[in-house]
């Protein structure tokens, strides 16, 4: 105890860097469709000579807004604070969330940024990898691949999974939700059969499908291991609907992306809406938020997944006990994770999660300079 224990380090500058990747098709699913990869890299600097790096999201349309946000109106708040202090940080800058005419989840975006960045600055200072600061579980989890899109030709289903088990990735999560329940079976079943029983298949229909679409599905694919439905069902009507699909069909249910704060994630829980909770820290309010929600769902016996954001997850799902799996995408719908990202090991369907200290990522400068997005 005494001032001698305590750091007194101080936040001297933040620095944003957006990336834009040309994609080599566009990827379709329920009623979205993906033609670029972006992402926002976050540093903050410490007049201890310790620089907090991490990259968050995937929103090429918003991301030079969020940018701004750093830099106009967090950044002011944060500089020559102690960035040690991050739940005290997280708690000043949410007050601009408060503006009722601004559209939170692109706040709460920003936020996440910083936090991120800020616990990579927790974690070196401690000398130790997010996990272990967090109190460790896991060293390595089942990696496995968001895909599966909607595309004219069947058989390239085969291939993707080809390429996956190439990778030495278990599993994929392959998307539903804007053809009928019974085409998206064949799709599902086809994808099974070829890949094999270990190999972990889901269902995802980023909410495309009504409840009885959802039903149906569930029931046409219950013979061949579907690990979980992914937001099955249409945003508006989601809480009760989750609950009726869960109990209807047997089949367990995650959801929890689409949600910006610990208390969505508590509605879900109360309204026995879902036995994943796939809570995106990078749109929810950075790693401070999602280490709360792990807690209410640890106290309600809900799994943790978490949407994308491998070098993001992969500590974060390492320090809780009831994790599942780390998602990638195939190289070439997310070059980003397969460029930037240098330091990652993944052998045997299981990611090995960073030992260095803080977010333990390094990047690569080449790939920075060459999709750097200049305004
Ligand atoms: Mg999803």
């Amino acid at each position: 105890m005494g001032s001698k224990t305590q750091s007194t380090m101080i936040i001297n500058d933040i620095k944003v860097t957006a990336l834009e990747v040309p994609l080599n098709k566009t990827y379709k699913g329920s009623y979205y469709s993906m033609t670029k990869r972006a992402t926002l890299i976050t540093e903050i600097s410490t007049d201890d000579g310790i620089n907090g790096i991490i990259y968050n999201g995937d929103e090429p349309e918003e991301q030079l807004e969020i940018r701004n946000i750093i830099l106009n109106e967090i950044s002011p708040i944060i500089k020559g604070l102690n960035p040690l202090n991050v739940e005290m940080i997280w708690e000043k800058c949410f007050y601009l969330t408060k503006n009722i005419l601004r559209n939170r989840s692109t706040v709460i975006k920003a936020i996440s940024c910083v936090d991120s960045a800020l616990w990579d600055i927790v974690g070196k200072k401690a000398n130790m990898p997010l996990r272990q600061l967090w109190g460790s579980y896991h060293d390595e989890l089942p990696i496995i691949a968001i895909g599966g899109y909607y595309s004219k030709n069947l058989n390239d289903l085969n291939s993707e999974i080809e390429d996956y088990q190439k990778l030495g990735i278990s599993g994929c999560k392959m998307k539903i939700g804007s053809a009928s329940p019974e085409e998206d079976a064949k799709r599902f079943i086809q994808m099974r059969k070829f890949a094999g029983e270990k190999f972990i298949l889901i269902a995802d229909a980023n909410q495309g499908y009504g409840e009885q679409e959802a039903i149906e599905f569930c029931n046409l694919v219950r013979d061949y291991q579907i690990d979980w439905i992914e937001e099955p069902i249409e945003w508006i009507i989601d809480r009760q609907s989750l609950k009726s699909i869960r109990y209807k069909t047997g089949i367990a249910v995650a959801a929890g992306q689409s949600e910006i704060s610990r208390q969505g994630i508590l509605d879900l829980i109360n309204n026995e809406s879902i036995d994943i909770c796939n809570f995106d820290a990078s749109w929810g309010g950075g790693p401070t938020e999602w280490l709360k929600v792990a807690g209410l769902c640890e106290s309600n016996s809900i799994h943790m997944a978490h949407h994308e954001e491998p070098q993001i997850s992969a500590q974060l799902l390492g320090s809780v006990n009831k994790a599942k799996y780390i998602e990638c995408f195939h190289p070439d719908r997310d070059p980003i994770f397969w460029n930037l990202l240098e330091n990652k090991k993944i052998a045997n369907g299981k990611y090995k999660i960073p030992n260095l200290p803080g977010w333990g990522i390094t990047l690569n400068n080449d790939f920075i300079n060459k999709y750097k997005v200049t305004v």
